[in-house]
């Protein structure tokens, strides 16, 4: 048995922030890892949809995934789910030829250009996000503690 597994990895911007995409509404804003850390649940800025790291990142890998030309014609584990416990697992029952783990990788400029991008500040939890400029007026939840925001200003 041969059990090729993908692993689609993002890169941060040169300021540390991940891009995401909710999967309920698909609008996009990106945060820094180190401020999700604590963090079990997170939620949409603009929906209030609660996410995790990895439901907010699902449409972008799967995105990413079928637009690499590289890999798109072959076939291999479909499964986006795929985290290190479960490669330790599979690991564990099989030998090392049996397994391929490709890695594949996005920056967030793959996703939009940085100049889109605007800062937004929670006074409430302390922490930044970055939302696209023509939707900053959108931001309604404050992705960290699900706060309401009532007015949205830019400096
Ligand atoms: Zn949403
Ligand atoms: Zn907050």
């Amino acid at each position: 048995m041969k059990i090729v597994s993908t692993i689609i990895n993002p890169i941060p911007d040169e300021e540390g922030y991940h891009i995401f995409e909710c999967d309920k509404c698909q609008e996009l804003f990106s945060i820094k890892p180190q401020d999700i850390e604590k963090q079990e649940n997170l939620y949409c800025p603009y929906c209030g949809h609660q996410g995790s790291f990895i439901t907010f990142t699902n449409n972008i890998r799967k995105k990413v995934y079928k637009d690499h030309p590289i890999i798109s014609d072959k076939e291999s584990n479909e499964n986006q789910e795929i985290d290190l416990e479960h490669i330790k697992e599979m690991l564990k029952d099989l030998k090392k030829d049996d397994m391929d783990i490709e890695l594949l990788e996005y920056s967030v400029e793959e996703i939009i250009h940085q100049e889109e991008l605007i800062k937004y500040e929670f006074i409430c939890c302390d922490k930044m996000i970055k939302v696209p400029m023509e939707i900053f007026k959108h931001v309604k939840y404050c992705t960290f503690c699900k706060g309401e925001i009532l007015f949205n200003m830019t400096e």
